[in-house]
């Protein structure tokens, strides 16, 4: 019989622990009666170096009931590092990802696993609509997906981390030795069979959101300079258009000096491509300076996480 095992990151998530681990027994529970999972179905917190009490809910809900485990980063390391420490090292035949404050509809982890039955490996939740986000959230969101496809990174609009993977999948995830994670990526490139299953995305029930603009800007970046070398083409293209147009213009520039009077001491001509060129170097050392950084630290191969504890 399958086992199941949700991995839930949480950070700072005091709030919502307790309601969270209530709803998602009772989901693991009515499985188990059922006879659809084992009865060695496990949910596994990874406490993402919380400042909260978040570590201390996790042993009181250990303790109260042997479903629930819990890992405890050695301090924070962002949403998508401690979703890898929960997927790494929970045990069991299929493992389900989730946010702490269930805006993923859990119903949707039976149709997941129905599907996990008929032969996908990995069962990819997919959010139906978006009007529970900010209009902010939500146009941005879709301009990113868009700019990703157009970069040639494969991802699934709608999609963010709530998905059930088999055992065979986790074990190909486990030979991704990035450090740059980006799962959302990741994930398609394994292959093997998937599914999709549908479902509406609620308000986080309480505290607040863990993911501050400064934050999604850095996820959003990693997401492109971790898939696509494609910005790096961008400074050869524009360059060389750059170099052509110079050209052209240095030969009207020649033209109007010998053929006509119209030629006025040039400061325009000097100024303007000066602060135009400098600002196309900056622009591009900064996008081969991003590359070289992601670079750096995957040669350094440092752990992408450290376990301070298991339950
Ligand atoms: N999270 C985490 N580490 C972080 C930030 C967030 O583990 O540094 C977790 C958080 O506890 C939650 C999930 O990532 O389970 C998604 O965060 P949140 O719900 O705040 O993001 P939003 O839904 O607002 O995008
Ligand atoms: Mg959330």
């Amino acid at each position: 019989m399958t086992t199941m095992n949700l991995v839930v990151p949480c950070y700072n998530e005091e709030e919502v622990l307790f309601e969270t681990s209530k709803r998602l027994l009772a989901l693991l529970e009515r499985l188990i009666e059922a006879g659809d999972i084992s009865n060695e179905s496990r949910i596994t917190f990874i406490d993402d170096g919380s400042r909260d009490r978040t570590w201390s809910i996790i042993e009181a809900l250990h303790a109260q009931n042997a479903r629930c485990g819990g890992i405890k980063l050695s301090r924070n390391r962002g949403h998508q590092n401690a979703l890898l420490a929960g997927l790494m090292t929970a045990q069991g035949d299929v493992l389900v990802s989730l946010d702490a404050d269930l805006q993923d509809d859990i119903e949707a982890i039976p149709r997941m696993l129905a599907e996990y039955r008929s032969g996908a490996e990995i069962v990819f939740g997919v959010r139906h609509k978006r009007t529970t986000d900010t209009f902010f959230k939500r146009v941005t969101a879709r301009n990113y997906y868009k700019l990703l496809r157009t970069f040639g990174v494969e991802i699934l609009p709608g999609h963010a981390d709530f998905r059930l993977m088999s055992r065979k999948t986790v074990e190909a995830l486990r030979q991704f030795q990035e450090v740059n994670l980006f799962l959302r990526g990741i994930i398609p490139l394994l292959g093997f069979k998937t599914a999709i299953v549908e479902y509406e995305r609620a308000p986080r029930f309480a505290g607040e959101s863990k993911y501050p603009l400064s934050k999604m800007l850095v996820l959003a970046l990693d997401g492109i300079t971790s898939f696509s070398a494609v910005p790096l083409q961008w400074s050869t293209r524009i360059g060389a258009l750059l170099a052509i147009g110079s050209l052209g213009f240095g030969a009207w520039a020649a033209y109007a000096r010998i053929f006509t009077n119209l030629t006025v001491p040039g400061w325009a001509s000097t100024v303007i491509p000066m602060y135009f060129l400098g600002g196309i170097q900056l622009l591009f050392l900064g996008v081969i300076g991003g590359y070289i950084s992601k670079t750096y630290a995957e040669t350094k191969q440092r752990p992408r996480f450290i376990i301070e504890q298991t339950l």
